[in-house]
C-alpha cells in the first residue's frame, strides 16, 4: 500500500525539477551604464554630419533605439533625435520608417 503512494508522488516530483531556469543575461546591444556615453566622454559630439555615430542609435529599419537600451540620458537622447532627423533630411541616413 505504501509503495503505491510513493510512486504517485514521485511523478509530481519529476515535474518540479524542470522549473529551475537561468535568470539574467538579457542585454541585446549595450551594457548598462550609469552615465550616458556622451556625458561620460566629452570628446564625442553629437553631429548630424556624423552618420557613423548616429547609426549606432537607430535600428536597421531606421528607427531610433530607445535610450533604455543605449543608456543615453534624456537631454542627449533629444539631441540625438534632432541630429538624426537632420541627417535624414540631407539623406545621410536612411529614412525607412516614417
Ligand atoms: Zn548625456
Amino acid at each position: 500500500m505504501s509503495e503505491h503512494d510513493h510512486n504517485s508522488f514521485g511523478h509530481s516530483e519529476g515535474h518540479k525539477s524542470k522549473t529551475a531556469r537561468p535568470v539574467g543575461f538579457r542585454r541585446p546591444f549595450f551594457r548598462r551604464r550609469k552615465v550616458c556615453m556622451f556625458c561620460a566622454d566629452k570628446a564625442i559630439r553629437i553631429d548630424y554630419k556624423d552618420p557613423k555615430l548616429l547609426l549606432r542609435f537607430i535600428t536597421e529599419r531606421g528607427k531610433m533605439v530607445p535610450s533604455r537600451i543605449t543608456g543615453v540620458c534624456a537631454p542627449h537622447q533629444r539631441h540625438l533625435s534632432k541630429a538624426i532627423k537632420r541627417a535624414r533630411n540631407i539623406a545621410l541616413l536612411p529614412n525607412l520608417v516614417k
